[in-house]
C-alpha cells in the first residue's frame, strides 16, 4: 500500500513552524507495517489543487493535514471536493456540535464557524473531540482511482487523536479487505552499546533468517533502537533472539526511553530517587520529569555546581573535596551518600565530571566523570566514565549513562 502525505500551511514553509506532524505519521503507520511513499507540503490556499491529482494517481492512502479551519485560507475540504466534483452540504448535526464546542469556551458562534460544517457528499466525518474542525474519510471510488483519502486538522493535538482512533483503524480495515496481513512491528531498545557494533552483530546472528522481516536502527538518547516488521511469529522470534543475545545491553520492548522504564520501574516498586549533580547542572532531574508520572518517584535534585555547596548541602567533608578533587571517587560516593540521607529516597545518584573545553589535567582529561549510585542496604556504586563531546552532549551521555546505572541498581544487577 502506497501512502502519501500531503501537508498544507504557508507557516510550515517558512520555518514558523516544524512539520511535526509528518514524523509522528511516520511513526504510527509503521505499527501497520506502513511506511509514507513520499510527503508534500503546500501553502495554504489553492496551493493543494496542483497537487492531489498526482497524489491519487500514485497512492492507496492520502493523508492531508491542515486547512479545514474556518478562515478563508483554510480550502483543503474545497479544494479535494472540487478535484472529485463532490458537491459539499452542511451537516446540522456538525452545526450544533461546533456551537456547542464555541460556546463551551465562552466564545459565540461566527457565521465563518459554519465553513467546518460543510461536508462533501463522498465524505465521513470524522470526529474532533479536541477542536472544531472535524476530519473528513473519502472511501475509494473510480474518481479517487482506488485510493483512501482522510483530510485531517492541523494542530497535532487534534490530530493524533483521530488518527490514532478513527484513521489507523479505517486504514488496517483496508489492509484486511485486500487480504494484506497486518505485520507486527516491535521496537528492541538497547543501551551501552554502539549502532554499528550492535548492528554488525546482529547481522551475524541472523544471517540465516534473512529476508523473512525487515530490521531498521534508530540512535535514541541512552541507546540505540531496533525495529522489526514483519510476520507476527517470525517478528516475536526475532525479537526473542535478540533479547536472549543481549542480556546486558537489552533495556525493554515497551519503552522508548530510559528515563520512561526506569519511572516505571520506581512506580512498580513503590519507590523513589533523588539526584546530586555536578557537570549535568540539573539535565538527570530534567530528563526524569519529562515522564509522566515522575511525581511519584522524584524526591529532590540537588544541582551542587560549587565546592561549597557539595559541602553545605550535600556534606561531602571539605578536607576530601581538597585532598582528591571535586571530580573524584570518593567526593561522588559521598556526594551520592549524603544525597541519599538529606532526601531520604531510597536511591541516589551523584554525578560529577570535567565537562571542558578547560579544567582537564594529565590524570583527569577533559571528559572524565564520576558515577555514583547509593541506595540502602548496599555499598555504594561508583564508576568513572571517559566522554570526549561538547557540553551539552557530554552532559547528555553523561544522564543517559547515570539513568542505566540506576535503572542495574533498580533491578538488581549492580
Ligand atoms: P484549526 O482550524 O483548528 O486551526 P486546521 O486544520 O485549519 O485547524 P491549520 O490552520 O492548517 O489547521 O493549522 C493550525 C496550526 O496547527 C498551525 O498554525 C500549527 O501551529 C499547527 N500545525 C499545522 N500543521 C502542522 C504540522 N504539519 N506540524 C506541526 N504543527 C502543525
Amino acid at each position: 500500500m502506497k501512502v502519501e502525505v500531503i501537508n498544507t500551511g504557508s507557516e510550515l514553509l517558512i520555518g514558523q513552524v516544524i512539520n511535526t506532524n509528518i514524523g509522528r505519521l511516520g511513526h504510527e503507520l509503521l505499527s501497520l507495517g506502513l511506511t509514507i511513499n513520499r510527503q508534500i507540503t503546500v501553502p495554504d490556499g489553492e496551493g493543494i489543487r496542483d497537487v492531489i491529482g498526482e497524489s491519487i494517481r500514485r497512492s492507496d492512502i492520502i493523508l492531508i493535514t491542515g486547512g479545514l479551519g474556518p478562515t478563508e485560507d483554510d480550502l483543503t475540504r474545497e479544494m479535494v471536493s472540487e478535484h472529485l466534483g463532490a458537491k459539499m452540504t452542511e451537516d446540522q448535526e456538525l452545526v450544533d456540535v461546533i456551537r456547542r464546542r464555541i460556546e463551551s469556551n465562552g466564545a459565540i458562534m461566527r457565521d465563518i464557524n459554519r465553513k467546518q460544517a460543510m461536508v462533501p457528499d463522498v465524505a465521513v466525518v470524522l470526529k474532533n473531540n479536541n477542536g472544531t474542525a472535524p476530519g473528513l474519510y473519502i472511501k475509494p471510488y473510480d474518481k479517487t482511482e482506488g485510493a483512501h483519502i482522510y483530510l485531517l486538522p492541523g494542530p497535532p493535538g487534534e490530530l493524533m487523536p483521530i488518527f490514532q482512533d478513527q484513521v489507523l483503524p479505517s486504514i488496517k480495515n483496508a489492509l484486511l479487505e485486500r487480504e494484506i496481513e497486518v505485520p507486527s512491528c516491535v521496537n528492541t531498545f538497547f543501551s551501552g552499546i554502539g549502532e554499528s557494533e550492535l548492528a554488525s552483530r546482529i547481522d551475524q546472528i541472523l544471517c540465516d533468517d534473512k529476508g523473512s522481516f525487515d530490521l531498521g536502527y534508530c540512535i535514541k538518547p541512552g541507546g540505540v533502537v531496533v525495529r522489526c516488521i514483519g510476520d507476527p511469529v517470525i517478528v516475536s522470534n526475532v525479537t526473542k533472539k535478540l533479547r536472549m543475545e543481549f542480556p546486558e545491553h537489552y533495556i525493554s520492548n515497551d519503552h522508548a526511553s530510559l528515563p520512561a522504564l526506569v519511572v516505571d520501574e520506581l512506580i512498580k516498586r513503590n519507590e523513589s530517587v533523588s539526584f546530586a549533580e555536578s557537570c549535568t547542572g540539573g539535565a538527570i532531574a530534567s530528563l526524569i520529569t519529562d515522564m509522566p508520572g515522575s511525581s511519584n518517584v522524584f524526591n529532590v535534585g540537588f544541582v551542587t555546581y560549587a565546592n561549597s555547596a557539595k559541602n553545605e548541602i550535600l556534606d561531602v567533608d571539605d578536607n576530601l573535596l581538597n585532598e582528591c578533587g571535586a571530580v573524584s571517587e570518593p567526593v561522588v560516593k559521598a556526594m551520592a551518600e549524603g544525597c541519599l540521607e538529606r532526601s531520604g529516597a531510597n536511591y541516589a545518584v551523584a554525578v560529577s565530571g570535567i565537562a571542558g573545553p578547560t579544567g582537564g589535567t594529565k590524570e583527569k582529561p577533559v571528559g572524565t566523570v564520576f558515577i555514583g549510585i547509593a541506595s540502602r542496604e548496599k555499598t555504594t556504586f561508583v564508576e568513572s566514565y571517559c566522554y570526549r563531546a561538547e557540553r551539552v552532549i557530554f552532559k547528555e551521555k553523561v544522564s543517559m549513562t547515570a539513568i542505566n546505572l540506576l535503572r542495574k541498581r533498580i533491578i538488581g544487577l549492580l
